[in-house]
């Protein structure tokens, strides 16, 4: 991808995306200023890299350490504990990507018994579809599907592009997040095992990405640009997840990843030879309208490439080196024809013509705090969960 880049003189150069001027990018990740919100420091260094030396690398750390195995075991006995007489112990979240898959492979290996469930939001690629049949045959797990109903989840998306905003995977997250929740409850699990890690996603800017858990900024949304009444869409508030769930029902989520060294080469090696996974060659491609949308629509609307900060965060972890990310960068999201194919299939699918589509995609961008949000109440919970944790180390 070319993009512009201005110079102190005002002179506007294209140049390759991953040979930008010092200026611009991070001497230690490939993180540039297309994050609007980002600031270096004096060696250059950016506020992402400082944030995860600052919080992070100490998870990293702890977990590579020779305490790590032990802490995973107390974790692993009290699940258990909390599982016994009950058909589950724990809830998963199966999308057919790397994390999900590795993280049920490992639940297995640690002898827990996982509820496995998928949110099937009309998306899925072939392959993805027959990553999930197989790990799930192999693993021997119990699999709920959620189908999504389709009218309802195409308008919420389309309601999301016609608000020009950069998270248009928000209603897939969210709605997938909903369902493990409910589910679990459904069951009496207490533990949500997520895929969420720091080793392979600790840096994604704010403005590429606004919170999939934000259900006040859904529903903004769907009132301004949505046509279909949301009846069965799933959905989780903030009352619910931060305290009718945790609080009440003793119901908590865990990131197993932060609790063990996770390498994503290690892990993609892993779960093809056991599981069979094949690659969709692309973070989150096993789904096409998330291939579309990371290959296509954020970075030509947005000059937004989340392969920058998947590579940063991989980087910073030690997984790969910034020369190499350059390179990768160096290439295109994804081949030409594919994404003009992908294009029309998303139009065509969500029930509108290439032209109309065309048309929406070409307004200005917006960002989220165009339209209403919880973000406030957001960072005051992080600030109260961040200052709890600190009391309690
Ligand atoms: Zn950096």
């Amino acid at each position: 991808m070319l993009q512009a880049v201005g110079k102190e003189t005002g002179q506007v150069t294209a140049v390759p995306s991953g040979q930008q001027t010092e200026r611009e990018i991070c001497v230690r990740c490939v993180m540039d200023t297309t994050d609007p919100d980002i600031t270096f420091d004096e060696q250059g260094v950016c506020s992402h890299c400082r944030q995860f030396d600052l919080v992070y690398k100490p998870v990293l750390e702890r977990a590579a350490s020779k305490e790590g195995p032990a802490r995973l075991a107390t974790l692993v006995d009290k699940i258990k504990a909390q599982g016994v007489g009950k058909d589950y112990d724990c809830i998963i979240g199966i999308s057919g990507g790397v994390d999900s898959t590795y993280v049920a492979w490992k639940v297995k290996e640690l002898g827990l018994r996982p509820l496995a469930v998928h949110f099937d939001s009309g998306w899925n690629s072939e392959l993805a579809v027959a990553n999930i049949e197989n790990l799930v045959k192999r693993l021997g797990f119990d699999l709920h599907t959620f189908v999504v109903d389709w009218e309802e989840m195409a308008d919420l998306q389309l309601a999301f592009f016609k608000a020009s905003l950069a998270n248009c995977d928000i209603p897939t997250d969210h709605g997938f997040l909903a369902v493990l929740y409910h589910t679990a409850a459904k069951y009496g699990i207490k533990t949500f095992i997520s895929g969420g890690n720091i080793a392979t996603e600790s840096i994604l800017p704010q403005a590429w990405g606004y919170n999939a858990s934000d259900l006040r900024h859904i529903r903004a949304i769907h009132r301004r640009f949505g046509r279909v009444p949301l009846r069965s869409y799933p959905t989780l508030s903030f009352f619910q997840r931060y305290f009718w769930f945790p609080v009440v029902k003793g119901f908590r989520e865990v990131r197993l990843l932060n609790y063990l060294p996770y390498n994503k080469n290690d892990a993609k090696e892993l779960i093809s030879r056991e599981l069979d996974w094949r690659d969709y060659g692309g973070k989150h491609y096993e789904s096409i309208f998330t291939r579309f949308f990371q290959a296509y629509y954020l970075p030509q609307k947005f000059g937004f490439d989340k392969r920058k900060a998947h590579l940063s965060s991989l980087i910073v972890s030690g997984q790969t080196t910034r020369e190499e990310a350059l390179q990768e960068l160096n290439k295109p999201t994804a081949p030409f024809d594919l994404m003009e194919r992908d294009k029309e299939f998303v139009a065509r699918k969500m029930g509108i013509t290439v032209t109309q589509f065309d048309a929406i995609l070409s307004q200005l961008p917006k960002s989220y705090r165009d339209y209403p949000s919880n973000e406030r109440l957001f960072i005051l919970k992080n600030q109260i969960m961040n200052f709890v944790r600190s009391k309690a180390e």
